[in-house]
Formats: C-alpha cells, sequence, structure tokens
C-alpha cells in the first residue's frame, strides 16, 4: 500500500463523519501508510480511524493533535477503501460509519492476542546446507523456510520433534529469531495444491457444470471482474459447480468469499463443504462468539485465511487477497440490511469485485428481476443448468381450485391435498406443507363488538402463538398473554383466531392423521443452529412424515424422501401494492416446490406439487404451474419498463419517524415545500407509512422515483439539505428500497 510522504496525515475515523482530520506522528522513525490502523484523540474520547492521504497542511503542526497509537497490523487494503467510498455515496451514508462495519470487531484492533512466533534466519536451502549444525536442528531451520510468518514454538515441536531448549539454543545462536506477533488462525490448509484430486471432482461433473466452471476459472486465472449467473433449477449442482471453482481460487494462492443468507449457512451446507475440501471454512454470522471474529478478521487481513462463508456483513471483512466472490440465493432479501447504514451486500460485492480484478457469482434458481435483466442484455454471463444434476425428474406441478375443492368449515385444507397427504403416509413417504405465517393465527377479532387486537407500539395486528399462549408482534416483538377476553368491550370468551399460521394447521393435521409425526418449521421453533441441525437430521433419517414449515423451509434443504409439497395458501403475498409482491411469491412458491422428489428418477416416483388457490387464473401461479419462468419475467419486465421501475427507472425512498405526531407532520410538509422540480424526477408524498405507527414512532415516507441516468443521490442529498433536521426527526434514505413498510 501507498507510503504517505509526511508526518501529517488525514484520518478517517469511524463514526458519523465524511470529512478526515489532520492529525501528526510525533515519532519519526514509524513509517506510515494508507489504510493503516491508528488510535487517536477526538474531544474528549479516544476513536480508532485509519489514514487516508497526507494532511491537507492546512492547520500548523504545532496545533495538530497526536496520534496516540499506530497499531502494527496490515493496512486495509486499497479495495475494502474503495468499497467503503462507493458504497458511502451510493447510499448517502457517512464514510465513517461504513468504515465501522469494516473495522468491526473493534477487539481485533485494540486488544488482538499475541503469540511468539519463531523465523528462520536463512534464506534458502544453501546457506542452511553450508552451516554445521545437529539433523534436530537442520529439521527446525527446512520447516521454516520460506515461511513469512514464522510457527508458533508448539506448531515446531509438533512438526519436527524437538525440545523447547533446542529451539532456544537456536535463539541464543542466532539461527533463529523470536517475534511477536497477533494471533491468527493456524489456515495451512486453506490453500490447495492438489492437481490430482481437481481432476477426480472435475470429471463428475455433467456438461453443463463443466462449462460453468470452465468460464469462472478462466475469469479467476486472468483476473478478470466478470459478473455470472449461475442459474439453474433446484438441485441442478450450482453448489457443486461454484465449489469446483473456490478450489481453483485456492489453487490460484487466493482468498474466496461465499456470501449466504443467514438462513442458508447451515452446519449441513458446512458439512457439505468439508467433505469436498477436507477442511473447514471461516464461518462468519450472528453466532459466532467475538473471539472468533477477531481471529478470522485478522486471518483475512494478513491473508493466510482461505474461504470464508458467511452472511451479508462478511463482505466488510478487509480481504487482502480476494480472487472470487459467490453470492448464494443472490434474489434473497436478507441480502439487503434495513437497519443503520442500508446498503444490498449483493450489489455491493459486484463492485467489490471490480475493485480486486476478481470475478463474481450470483447464484439461484430464481434470480431477482434486475439480475434477470442484466443477464438478459449481457451485463452478466449467463451460464445456465437446466436439470436436475442427480438426473431426478422435476415435480409434477397441480392446481387446487379452492372453489370447486373447499376445505370444510373452519378448516384449510381442501379434500383433494389431504387425499394425497393420506397416499404418501401410507407409501412412508414424506410430504411438506408450506404456509408462509408463523404463529397460529394471524388476526384476532372480538366477535362481540368487532374489535381486531393491535399492537400497543406498531400499527400491526397481534398474532396469536397458542403453544406459548401469547399474542405478539412480529415487528417489534410485543408481547402480552392470550386472554380470552376483550379489552375493548370487557366481553369475555368471544376473541376469536381469523386465518390460519403453521400451528394452525399443525392442529388440523393432528385431527385428521393422529398418528403421523409432525414437526413444525419456523423461526419460532427453529430458534438456534443446533435445534435447526438435529430437525432436518431427524428429517433425512425419516424420522418425521410430515413437516409443516414457513419460508424457513424454502431454502437449501435437500430431504430425499419427500414427495409432496402442498402449498396452503398460495395467495399470500401477491396483493399489497409492494414493487416486488408478485416476483417474490413466484421466487418462494418456486423454491418450495424444488424440494419435492428431488432424488425421484422415474416417471411413476415423480415428486407432487400441489398449490391451493382461489385464483386459478393468477399469472404467477399459472407460470409456476406451467413451469415456465422466463415467460413469467419477461412479463414482469414488460410492467416494469411501463411504469418506469428498477430495472429500468430508480428507486429511493426518505423515512421520517418521531415520537411527536404532529411535528412530524409540520417537518414533512416543510420538506415537501423545498422539494426540486425536474423533468425525470417525480416525488411521491409525504404518506403515511403502511405500517404508521412502528416501534413507538410515527413514520411517514416520500417515493423518489427517476429515469436510469439521473444522480439520485444528489437529488436527494441536496433536498434534504436545504432544511435542518431537528434532533426528535430521524430521517432515513434508502437508495434501491426493499421493503415499501
Ligand atoms: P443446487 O445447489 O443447484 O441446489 P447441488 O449442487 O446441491 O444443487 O446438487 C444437488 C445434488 O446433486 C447434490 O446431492 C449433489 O451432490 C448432486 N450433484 C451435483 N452435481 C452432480 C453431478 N454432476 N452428478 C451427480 N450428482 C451431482
Ligand atoms: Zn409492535
Amino acid at each position: 500500500m501507498k507510503n504517505v510522504n509526511s508526518k501529517e496525515v488525514s484520518v478517517l475515523i469511524s463514526g458519523p463523519f465524511n470529512e478526515p482530520f489532520d492529525y501528526v506522528l510525533e515519532d519519526k522513525n514509524t513509517n506510515l501508510s494508507i489504510g493503516q490502523i491508528v488510535l487517536v484523540p477526538f474531544g474528549k474520547r479516544k476513536i480508532v480511524g485509519i489514514i487516508i492521504g497526507d494532511g491537507t497542511k492546512t492547520i500548523p503542526e504545532t496545533k495538530l493533535k497526536k496520534i496516540l497509537q499506530v497499531y502494527d497490523f496490515e493496512p486495509i487494503p486499497k479495495p475494502s477503501i474503495e468499497l467503503m467510498n462507493f458504497l458511502s455515496s451510493w447510499y448517502c451514508v457517512f464514510k465513517g460509519l461504513v468504515l465501522k462495519m469494516i473495522l468491526s470487531p473493534i477487539e481485533a484492533i485494540t486488544s488482538p492476542d499475541y503469540e511468539k512466533v519463531y523465523k528462520s534466519n536463512f534464506l534458502n536451502q544453501n546457506e542452511i546446507n553450508e552451516i554445521k549444525i545437529t539433523n534436530k536442528r537442520k529439521l527446525v531451520l527446512d520447516f521454516l523456510l520460506n515461511l513469512d510468518i514464522g510457527k508458533s514454538q508448539n506448531d515446531i515441536i509438533k512438526q519436527t520433534g524437538v525440545s523447547k531448549a533446542i529451539l532456544k539454543d537456536m535463539t541464543q545462536k542466532n539461527l533463529v529469531q523470536e517475534k511477536k506477533v497477533y494471533k491468527t488462525l493456524n489456515l495451512d490448509s486453506h490453500f490447495l495444491k492438489n492437481t490430482k484430486e481437481n481432476k477426480k471432482n472435475y470429471d463428475f461433473l455433467n456438461l453443463e457444470q463443466k462449462f460453468a466452471v470452465d468460464r469462472i476459472n478462466d475469469a479467476i486465472i486472468k483476473t478478470k471482474s466478470d459478473c455470472f449467473l449461475l442459474d439453474g433449477v433446484p438441485g441442478s449442482g450450482k453448489t457443486e459447480t461454484y465449489f469446483e471453482t473456490v478450489r481453483t481460487c485456492l489453487d490460484q494462492g487466493k482468498q474466496a468469499l461465499i456470501l449466504l443468507p443467514e438462513i442458508v449457512l447451515t452446519p449441513d451446507w458446512e458439512k457439505r463443504f468439508f467433505k469436498k475440501f477436507s477442511f473447514a471454512p471461516l464461518v462468519w454470522n450472528s453466532e459466532i462468539t467475538k473471539k472468533k471474529k477477531k481471529k478470522i478478521w485478522l486471518s483475512a487481513l494478513n491473508g493466510s485465511a482461505g474461504v470464508i462463508v458467511g452472511a451479508r456483513s462478511a463482505l466488510m471483512i478487509p480481504f487482502s487477497n480476494l480472487g472470487l466472490i459467490i453470492v448464494d440465493e443472490e434474489h434473497e432479501q436478507a441480502f439487503k440490511q434495513e437497519e443503520n447504514v442500508r446498503y444490498n451486500a449483493r450489489d455491493m460485492a459486484i463492485y467489490r469485485s471490480t475493485r480486486s480484478s476478481s470475478p463474481i457469482v450470483l447464484a439461484s434458481a430464481t434470480p431477482s428481476l434486475e439480475t434477470f435483466y442484466n443477464a438478459k442484455n449481457g451485463k452478466y454471463i449467463h451460464l445456465t443448468l437446466p436439470k436436475r444434476a442427480t438426473g431426478a425428474t422435476l415435480p409434477h406441478i397441480k392446481l387446487i381450485d379452492l372453489i370447486a375443492h373447499p376445505p370444510n368449515k373452519g378448516k384449510w385444507l381442501s379434500p383433494l391435498l389431504v387425499g394425497e397427504l393420506e397416499s404418501k403416509l401410507k407409501n412412508k413417504e414424506q410430504s411438506l406443507l408450506f404456509l408462509n405465517r408463523r404463529g397460529y393465527a394471524p388476526l384476532s377479532i372480538c366477535n362481540s363488538c368487532g374489535d381486531k387486537i393491535k399492537c400497543v407500539n406498531c400499527d400491526a395486528w397481534l398474532v396469536e402463538h397458542r403453544s406459548k399462549n401469547i399474542l405478539i408482534c412480529h415487528h417489534c416483538g410485543y408481547s402480552r398473554v392470550f386472554e380470552n377476553v376483550c379489552k375493548k368491550c370487557g366481553v369475555e370468551g368471544q376473541i376469536k383466531a381469523c386465518g390460519p399460521g403453521v400451528e394452525r394447521i399443525e392442529e388440523e393435521i393432528k385431527e385428521i392423521f393422529p398418528k403421523a409425526r409432525l414437526i413444525v418449521l419456523s423461526s419460532d421453533t427453529m430458534n438456534n443452529h443446533k435445534i435447526l441441525n438435529d430437525t432436518v437430521e431427524r428429517i433425512k433419517n425419516n424420522k418425521v412424515d410430515i413437516i409443516i414449515g414457513t419460508q424457513m423451509i424454502a431454502k437449501g434443504h435437500d430431504f430425499p424422501n419427500l414427495k409432496l409439497v402442498g402449498i396452503v395458501d398460495s395467495d399470500v403475498g401477491l396483493s399489497g401494492g409492494d414493487l416486488r409482491a408478485s416476483e417474490r411469491t413466484f421466487q418462494v412458491l418456486q423454491q418450495v416446490s424444488g424440494r419435492s422428489g428431488r432424488h425421484s428418477k422415474k416417471e411413476d416416483e415423480k415428486g407432487v406439487v400441489l398449490i391451493q388457490t382461489f385464483d386459478t387464473k393468477n399469472p404467477i401461479i399459472n407460470a409456476i404451474s406451467k413451469n415456465n419462468r422466463n415467460e413469467f419475467f419477461d412479463k414482469e419486465l414488460v410492467s416494469r419498463q411501463h411504469a418506469n421501475m428498477p430495472p429500468y427507472g430508480r428507486l429511493a425512498s426518505i423515512i421520517l419517524s418521531s415520537r411527536l405526531e404532529r411535528k412530524l407532520e409540520t417537518f414533512s410538509s416543510d420538506l415537501l415545500k423545498v422539494a426540486p422540480f425536474f423533468k425525470n424526477v417525480k416525488i411521491f408524498g409525504p404518506a403515511p407509512a403502511p405500517i404508521y405507527f412502528l416501534r413507538g414512532r410515527f413514520r411517514r415516507r416520500f417515493l423518489i422515483k427517476s429515469d436510469k441516468n439521473v444522480n439520485i443521490q444528489d437529488v436527494i442529498l441536496n433536498w434534504t439539505r436545504k432544511i435542518n433536521t431537528p434532533n426528535y426527526i430521524k430521517l432515513t434514505i434508502d437508495i434501491d428500497p426493499f421493503s415499501f413498510m
């Protein structure tokens, strides 16, 4: 990394700042470079920051504050700094807040663990051969030859069998030197050089997979930052394909980053990786300990970490030598962070890959419409895996018309679906019922006065969770014990549950098939990785007959004996006016359908998907039943084009919130008064947000729509800076919004 010339430097500190501050280094002997992490005084506090360039020389040196500490890590690499700058300007957030994400875990920097390592004082084998030493000492020198970082005492003893005394003696005789370095992980295994193994794994792939691997490998080797869409039905071998490209990346001595939605990042996935590579990837998710995070971060920075697999925040890890990024399930909403810094990790990953001249692979069975569009017009390289890799047939999809074949009164499953469940139970095959609603019922009404039970903090219904006997708000987490008394009119015993949640379907199944072994898979029942992992094992080992699940089940899992998928309510999510409502419904339904019959090879053993619907003519449901994704996408694109919506136009929102309702109203109309007028920019609002009252705050939204060539960020910043935002108002800018709530 570039050295800075003087001892006066600009430091960007982590926190809500866009501009750097000048500091001076007293110790004239330390060389400073861009990206170096330092500790500086700021007001009364000490804050960590990074050097981003020479000082501005606008303040005399004697007046400058002094750098308190220069940390002895590698500097934050240039691509990470470029990502920080880009992310900050794209999403209109402070650079210093993005830096804060990069420098998390902060403990890694401020309190790293150190260890002693030994380095050889010899540069090559000839030098070693020339001196007269015992065989044991020679073993140590051979082992340490060409190692940049050195090895710990334990490693040396384990590898060579020498005693501590010998090592001490070698230090005294200046054959090796002792050094203090910060502790990273021991990751020799992360870089592979096993070409024989490569061949074997590669040969096993089918033609389409090989073609995809070849294209991506070529980009890795030629350091081209191509963006690939790896597009294939569930079970078509996408994971297997990108594993081979990860292997190539490691072979090139470079690091690979695999981004997965948190929920797909299961021990099952890790096991599969281990089976393939014989070493464990470094896992970065919300459950790992601070200590582990610290080590992974340092190992990425010093280049010893080969493969990191993580949820979206892993993109912020300062890799020193990144050669490949994979974004699996790229369409997932989970890549968009909706709090603090609002950013889309998939989109930023694409930018990040251009900075390290390395390719990126977006993998999905149901790509997002934006990605599909970019692949269609040649911006991304479209790689398709058209069939199931195991040779299994695709499931047979049928619609159940709920008007012609309604469920019994007060029930939710059509007799046709119940009949199919029965036949699967007889054959000892598994079934999955999908309903994307947690709890027992989404709405409770008092039959006496008609009151709908709402949250106290939000403008949302409370959801009954009968298994815990509580009512809970899915937006803010507020909960209270369920009592069958209306708070409004005081009448007892008249609270009625409306509509089904997974618990209610469980109740119905228990009535019809009392002997069937059931499991409910939702974020309420599967609240940590261990429970989820155990349950997945039980399902795989055929200890479960019927699975009832929410969206959670749609992802990634491979259940060999699952032959029927029943979609209880396909109409959920079709209405609602959200830009992506139909796209998302399509994605979820297709993902769930893909769980059925993943290993059925014969026509008569084909998996079955039954979709219950009130609207058999609906284009989304029809596209799924005919397995015609591209036709559906093309239609969706036409309607987006008519509305000048993404990917044709650009979209952003401004969300204003406050505890003070009247002041919020006044401020939003003041902001409207200074709104800009441009021919190709349309501003809607301020409208009350769909969830007007959330977590104790009132909310209003502006929606800004523009032509594609408009710098929507500039428009918004120039506008919102025209008036001061008082401290009782929170103003949030959301560029490329996903959520319109
Ligand atoms: P996807 O990621 O597209 O869902 P996977 O990579 O998980 O697909 O592959 C699905 C199943 O097919 C896995 O069990 C995998 O081991 C197997 N598989 C993948 N590629 C092949 C192949 N070329 N030949 C045989 N089986 C394969
Ligand atoms: Zn609430």
